[in-house]
């Protein structure tokens, strides 16, 4: 066998000129960053093409995470209500910000937090929900914002697979009190690696600029115990040129996406995604789900026998990962293991060829 690998994904580039052209400004300026003239003409772009108000870049989508929980100023040890369907990051930046990640099913419909059992998980120490929309899912935002209006939580989506995607017209971007985006090299959109913060609340952007860059006010003033979270300026320049060919990309995965569905939407003992009318998708995934663990495991191992490498994403759980020493193994989360077990993701780039989709499909049964 001597086809050439396929991996899960590959990382859009511009054309090399188009990059190369945003060099010279940097080399004239020696301007690196520092929030710099690409990284200020990369928020106002992003807030016209997202048509949303208020953003802020970061150097990753992790550190957006941790940055947008600390600028809501919690006290230490509250309770977030949170998905375990997630990568790990999601987990991560609950726990090391210092509060307490409350696990909720989700749904097996769309992989989403399951909205109707959020309630029974709020205490007198519960501040916020952090939900995920998976795969580009959207979760169900209209009654997670009356939950968070009835018992006065703030809601931070982790909106990492949902960039530029619309739910009903509503910019993902702008649901809830803040979405946090990544732009890492694997995701539809990339600045090599970079995030973003958008948010409601206009003083926010204050917060986090302190957040982001050590809370210097001036050459003498320092008035917020900052860390660095500032994406460069060769970040902010890939993200102005990848922007330019975004559509296209969207375009392309969504064709992949048919491609699959007409192929795979025949197969007996797996399931493809529902999709829904009312969201405008950017395609960055495609999960299928197996009939068993074995069933998926066996796919899994046939596919890398033949050089193609899907994607267990998400397994296991982010309650069950290692590192939280069995503290979450007895929580009860029948959907989101379930759901880990039997989840492949499929390889999905623009380049993807139709051959390609062919061979892969010839692998799943
Ligand atoms: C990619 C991702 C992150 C982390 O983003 P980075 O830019 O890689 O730090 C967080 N949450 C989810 C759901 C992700 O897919």
């Amino acid at each position: 066998m001597n086809e050439k690998p396929i991996f899960v994904t590959q990382s859009s580039l511009p054309p090399i000129e188009d990059f190369i052209k945003t060099l010279g400004t940097i080399w004239d300026t020696h301007i690196l960053t520092n929030m710099g003239k690409y990284h200020q003409r990369l928020e106002k772009e992003l807030l016209k093409f997202l048509n949303i108000s208020n953003i802020s870049l970061m150097v990753n989508g992790h550190m957006a995470l941790e940055m947008a929980l600390q600028s809501m100023e919690f006290p230490q040890g509250s309770e977030i209500i949170t998905t375990p369907f997630t990568f790990v990051s999601t987990t991560h930046a609950i726990v090391r910000c210092g509060f307490k990640p409350v696990f909720c099913d989700i749904k097996l419909k769309d992989f989403t937090i399951n909205e109707n059992i959020i309630e029974p998980l709020i205490t007198n120490k519960t501040v916020a929900i952090l939900p995920v929309h998976t795969y580009g899912n959207i979760c169900n935002y209209e009654e997670i914002d009356k939950i968070a209006s009835k018992y006065k939580l703030k809601v931070i989506y982790d909106a990492a697979h949902s960039f530029a995607e619309t739910v009903n017209g509503i910019p993902v971007e702008s649901l809830g009190d803040m979405s946090v985006l990544s732009f890492h090299a694997t995701k539809v959109f990339n600045t090599i690696e970079g995030g973003a913060v958008c948010f409601k609340d206009k003083k926010t952007y204050s917060k986090l600029y302190n957040l982001k860059n050590f809370g210097i006010q001036t050459e003498e003033i320092v008035s917020a115990i900052g860390a660095n979270g500032k994406m460069n300026e060769f970040c902010a320049a890939m993200g102005l040129c990848n922007l330019n060919y975004l559509q296209a990309e969207i375009d392309s995965r969504k064709m992949i996406t048919l491609y699959y569905d007409e192929i795979l939407s025949h197969r007996r003992n797996i399931l493809i995604r529902e999709r829904n009318s009312e969201i405008e998708y950017n395609y960055g995934y495609y999960p299928v789900l197996f009939s068993s663990k074995k069933h998926r495991d066996d796919v899994y191992i046939r596919l890398k026998e033949n050089s193609i490498f899907a994607r267990k994403y998400f397994y296991p759980i982010t309650a069950d990962h290692q590192c939280f020493n069995g503290s979450f193994n007895n929580i009860n989360l029948p959907n989101a293991r379930l759901a880990s077990d039997c989840i492949l993701t499929l390889p999905i780039y623009p380049k993807l060829s139709i051959n390609e989709i062919e061979r892969i499909c010839d692998l799943i049964w």
